[in-house]
C-alpha cells in the first residue's frame, strides 16, 4: 500500500473518530474538498453533512431551553439552512421541510415526530454513507472483496438464468469467450471506479479519448469509433457495424460518456 493511500486512510479515521465525538468540521471540510467526485456518482454525502449539521444544531437549541441563546441558535439555524440547504431543496424537498418545521416546535420536540431529528441515527447514517462513499473515491468498496463478488454474484443470478435457458443448446458458442456475452446491470452501489477499457483497442478511455456510447448501448472509446467508421462510404453516410452486437452505426449516432 502506497504512502499516499495510507495517508488517505488515516485522515479517514480521524474524520471517524471526530463523528463519534459529535464534531463534524473535518467531515465537512473533506466533502467541500471533494465535490466533484461525489457528484459523478451522485452522492448524498453534501446534503447529509448539512442535514447533521441542522440537526444538531436543532439538539443545542433544544437542550438550552427557552431565553435568549436559543433564540441566537434558532436565528443562526434559519442563517445556516438558507445559506446551505437551498440547493438541495428540489432533490430532498420532503426532508428539507420537516428541519424547517422543526424549528416551531424546537420547545417540544419529544411530542411531536421531529424527535427523530435529534436522536443519533443521523449521526450513525452519515457515518455509514461517509465510509461507502470515501471507499468509492479511491475505487474500493467498503465491504470485503470476497464478501461483493459473492454478493454481485447472487445479484446476477436471475439474469444468467434467464440467459441460459434462451440460449439451451448453444452453450458452447461461449465456451471460448472467456467473459460473459452480456451486461448486467447491478447499479451504482456496485460502481467503485470510472475505469472504461475499450473493447477493441483494450485500451483504458481517457479524457482525451474518451468512451462513446452507440445506439445499441454498447461503449467503445472514441479512437476506435473514428477508426471503425474511417474509409466508409462518405456519401452513403458513414456507416459500420457495432464490435459486439450486428447494429449498424452511423458517425452520428454516438454519444460521448463524460465519465471523467
Ligand atoms: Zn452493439
Amino acid at each position: 500500500m502506497g504512502e499516499e493511500f495510507k495517508k488517505r486512510f488515516k485522515a479517514l479515521d480521524q474524520i471517524l473518530t471526530d463523528l463519534n465525538h459529535r464534531k463534524i468540521e473535518k467531515a465537512v471540510n473533506w466533502v467541500n474538498d471533494n465535490i466533484p467526485k461525489l457528484k459523478i456518482f451522485d452522492s448524498e454525502l453534501p446534503f447529509l453533512i448539512h442535514k447533521v449539521t441542522f440537526c444538531y444544531m436543532l439538539k443545542k437549541a433544544h437542550d438550552v431551553g427557552e431565553g435568549e441563546l436559543q433564540s441566537e441558535i434558532l436565528s443562526n439555524l434559519t442563517q445556516y439552512a438558507s445559506k446551505h440547504l437551498i440547493e438541495f431543496y428540489s432533490k430532498f424537498k420532503a426532508q428539507i421541510m420537516s428541519l424547517m418545521g422543526s424549528l416551531a416546535f424546537v420547545n417540544e420536540l419529544e411530542n411531536t415526530k421531529y424527535v427523530e431529528l435529534i436522536s443519533d441515527i443521523h449521526w450513525d447514517h452519515l457515518t455509514q454513507c461517509f465510509v461507502r462513499d470515501f471507499c468509492k473515491i479511491q475505487g474500493l468498496s467498503k465491504e470485503s472483496g470476497l464478501f461483493m463478488t459473492l454478493k454481485v454474484g447472487t445479484l446476477g443470478i436471475p439474469k444468467f438464468q434467464k440467459f441460459f435457458k434462451l440460449m439451451k443448446g448453444k452453450e458452447q458458442l461461449f465456451d471460448n469467450l472467456g467473459e460473459l456475452p452480456i451486461d448486467i446491470n447491478l447499479g451504482s452501489e456496485f460502481k467503485f471506479h470510472s475505469i472504461f477499457i475499450c473493447p477493441i483497442s483494450k485500451e483504458i478511455a481517457t479524457k482525451d479519448n474518451p468512451p462513446i456510447m452507440l445506439k445499441c448501448g454498447h461503449c467503445i472509446t472514441r479512437q476506435s469509433y473514428n477508426s471503425i467508421l474511417t474509409g466508409r462510404n462518405e456519401r452513403a453516410g458513414r456507416k459500420a457495424k457495432c464490435p459486439t452486437c450486428p447494429t449498424e452505426i452511423k458517425d452520428s449516432d454516438g454519444i460521448t460518456l463524460n465519465i471523467f
